[in-house]
């Protein structure tokens, strides 16, 4: 380009040395050129030196195509500065890519102006701007706004851009799809107005987090959307400059999912899908604490499907994993929500129970669960007998970390396996024998009312001041043709329990009042009759109709009955039995203190409820010949009473010196072996008349 032509000499009529040139001299950032009428430079200032790598010398003289256009450019600008010469049409001002000295690109915004000299020359002056850096900086912007759309192209994450209040200003998505509301929903607005307002309030919160620092932030939150619950991260910074935040949003919820996966994998069996080893111990764990806590009873029932070696050599792994995950289904149907089973693995289940009041209910459970086992399981066509193995380890007894309760409920296991299978076993012989034997006695009492196997007896009370018989208690009997005869003591807490106290307790007042009538009648008398009451029987309530209506049907006065409770009714304090207490009284029949002694003995309950008769327990009466400090005791309990207006009945009187000791100490009654023990209503009859 620049060709070494031969430059004519320039006639001074093109040199102009006017005060324009001084201005032109002096500005170094603007390249200016000045042509004569042959596009041959006649000026070229430092600023075009410093563009185009020409010095003044090497230009001046030289055709513009020769020095700056480019080859493809050169035609078209001859013939736009000879048109502009001869015809007067400009050339405008326009943004041009030139050449410098060593060929590079040049960038330049070219002005262009055309005048005539004082010599009637035509002189062309382009003024050019270094574009360079203007271009670059363009350039590099358009890069990196493309760089960028193709990032949000390749990136499933959201973008917005929010003002500071949270307003959305903006946004990118490579998928619109994925947006919990469309575009137009929600720019302009404030993402509280959009978003469901739990999450609107984390938005806010972290929103508010970030405009004072300038960390990233992020949170996770989870929304609702077409496809399901999904989960999100969202990072926001605070653009404080611009006042802008960028808010970018990534869905986490296949992340989620794998973690739950991982999660689930760790703690639960994948066959049957119940909680593993780790799972159920760590369960265990916080059962424990929380039986300490509200002072319960727990189980570990441990239990081993048996002979399922068997199945699974005969039969194949595939039905014996059938029949693992049929038999965790059965286990989870007989439990309540609340109690875990777990696979130990293999054909070994875990079972915890909680919030036991009683732990014969792990009897019950393990009853059930042999039970549930009877019926044959379907596998595949194929009818299979499956029995159980149950060992049970009961806490706080057994153990007391989950560790010692599993390998003791392990340990029972292995007995009920000795036992012949298909059983369960406790952890010790005394708790089997005990268990066994009320799981019994519930088993045996249901319908034990409709055989009519109840029977009451009454044993008889005495006036000590004339040994006149004044009365008697009942007391129930139960005769049972599996069990035998069964006693009160061990009967009715169980009766208490499954609160078939209730009808069994009607039963008894029926009985007791309806026999008084025949007896007061048949001798004349008015002799008393005194009924145990039970705390769950309060509960009842229909209890008060129930002995108002007896009490009239047998035709006998309020008076003569007499109920007899223990602390044990009055220490919950509900206000139910205070209210039955009271109509108790009202209705004239006489209350009792029961087994007065035993218990905290509380001087308060005598007060506070209108008490008729102190009871001493026979406990205290078996030592008042003995010992000095029972017949004080007792002295003093006699003496307490008739103070507070209370008549005093000893209980248990089995020799001739209580007797005489008690009349001594001014006891009102006796009741005792001594006397007469409970006997049937015939018997207590006959002894009345001879008594009489
Ligand atoms: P309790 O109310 O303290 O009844 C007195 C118990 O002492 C009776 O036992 C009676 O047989 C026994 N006994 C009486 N005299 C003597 C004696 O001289 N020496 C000895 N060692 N014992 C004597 P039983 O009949 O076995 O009843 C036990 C408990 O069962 C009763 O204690 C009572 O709490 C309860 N009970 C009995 N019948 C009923 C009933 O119908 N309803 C309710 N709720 N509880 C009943
Ligand atoms: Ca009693
Ligand atoms: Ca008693």
């Amino acid at each position: 380009m620049n060709s070494k032509k031969a430059v004519s000499a320039l006639s001074h009529k093109y040199i102009i040395n006017d005060p324009l040139h001084q201005i032109f001299d002096a500005v170094s950032a603007i390249s200016v050129q000045g042509y004569d009428e042959n596009r041959r430079v006649i000026y070229w200032n430092e600023g075009s030196e410093l563009l185009y790598g020409f010095t003044k010398e090497e230009a001046t003289g030289q055709q513009i195509e020769d020095l700056i256009i480019p080859k493809p450019m050169c035609e078209f600008v001859i013939a736009a500065h000879t048109n502009w010469i001869k015809n007067g049409v400009e050339i405008p001002a326009a943004e041009l890519t030139l050449l410098d000295k060593q060929g590079n690109d040049v960038c330049v915004y070219s002005s262009h102006v055309l005048f005539t000299n004082q010599y009637n020359n035509k002189q062309m002056y382009c003024i050019d701007i270094d574009l360079t850096d203007v271009i670059h900086a363009q350039a590099q912007a358009t890069f990196k706004d493309q760089m960028l759309e193709t990032i949000f192209k390749a990136i499933p994450d959201l973008f917005f851009l929010m003002e500071s209040d949270g307003t959305i200003v903006d946004y990118h998505a490579s998928n619109i799809s994925d947006l919990y509301v469309s575009p137009e929903k929600f720019i302009g607005k404030n993402m509280t107005d959009v978003l469901p307002e739990d999450v609107a309030r984390k938005f806010h919160n972290h929103i508010a987090k970030a405009l004072k620092q300038t960390e990233m932030i992020s949170f996770e939150y989870d929304l609702i959307l077409p496809r399901g619950l999904s989960f999100f991260e969202a990072r926001i910074n605070y653009l404080s400059k611009y006042q802008q935040l960028v808010v970018i949003i990534r869905d986490i919820t296949e992340q989620h999912k794998n973690a739950e996966l991982i999660r689930h994998q760790a703690y639960f069996d994948c066959l049957t899908l119940l909680p593993n080893r780790f799972l159920a111990l760590d369960r265990l764990t916080q059962i424990l604490i929380e039986a300490d806590r509200n002072t319960e009873q727990a189980a570990v029932l441990f239990l081993d499907l048996d002979d399922f070696k068997k199945v699974n050599d005969s039969l194949g792994h595939e039905i014996g994993d059938k029949l693992l995950i049929e038999s965790a289904k059965r286990l989870q149907n007989v439990l309540r929500k609340e109690d875990t089973v777990g696979r130990l693995g293999g054909d070994e289940f875990i079972i915890l129970l909680r919030g036991l009041t009683e732990h014969y209910n792990a009897l019950a459970v393990a009853e059930v669960l042999l039970k549930t086992f009877r019926e044959p399981f379907n596998i595949d066509g194929r009818e299979l007998i499956l029995t159980l193995s149950i060992g049970i380890a009961l806490y706080p007894e057994n153990g007391l970390g989950a560790s010692d309760l599993l390998r003791n409920a392990d340990t029972a296991m292995y007995q009920a396996k000795a036992l012949g299978r298909n059983t369960h076993s406790f952890f010790t012989k005394e708790m089997n024998t005990v268990m066994q034997r009320r799981f019994a006695i519930e088993e045996q009492m249901h319908g034990a009312l409709e055989r009519q196997e109840f029977e009451l007896y009454y044993q008889a009370q005495f006036d000590l001041s004339n040994d006149k018989m004044v009365g008697a208690e009942a007391l129930l009997r139960w005769h049972n043709p599996v069990l035998g005869n069964v006693t009160p003591d061990e009967f009715i807490p169980i009766a208490e329990h499954t609160g078939l106290i209730v009808p069994i307790g009607q039963f008894v007042i029926r009985q007791a009042l309806t026999f008084l009538s025949v007896w007061q009648g048949k001798g004349n008398k008015k002799y008393t009759m005194a009924v145990n009451l039970s705390p769950r029987q309060f509960r009842d309530e229909g209890l008060l109709s129930l002995i108002q209506n007896t009490v009239n049907e047998a035709g006998i006065d309020f008076e003569d009955f007499e109920l007899e409770i223990t602390e044990g009714v009055l220490m919950g304090g509900q206000s139910y039995i205070k209210d039955a207490l009271h109509e108790i009284n009202k209705l004239g029949i006489k209350l009792s203190m029961d087994d007065f002694g035993t218990g905290y003995s509380s001087l308060s309950y005598l007060r506070q409820y209108h008490f008729d008769i102190l009871k001493i327990d026979r406990s205290f009466i078996h030592g008042i010949t003995l010992n000095k400090s029972d017949c004080d005791l007792v002295k003093a309990t006699i003496a307490m009473s008739h103070s507070l207006g209370l008549l005093v009945v000893a209980e248990g009187v089995e020799t001739k010196e209580q007797h005489t000791l008690l009349r001594e100490l001014g006891c009102d009654f006796v009741q005792g072996f001594y006397l007469s023990k409970p006997v049937p209503a015939k018997q207590i009859m006959n002894l009345s008349s001879y008594f009489n």
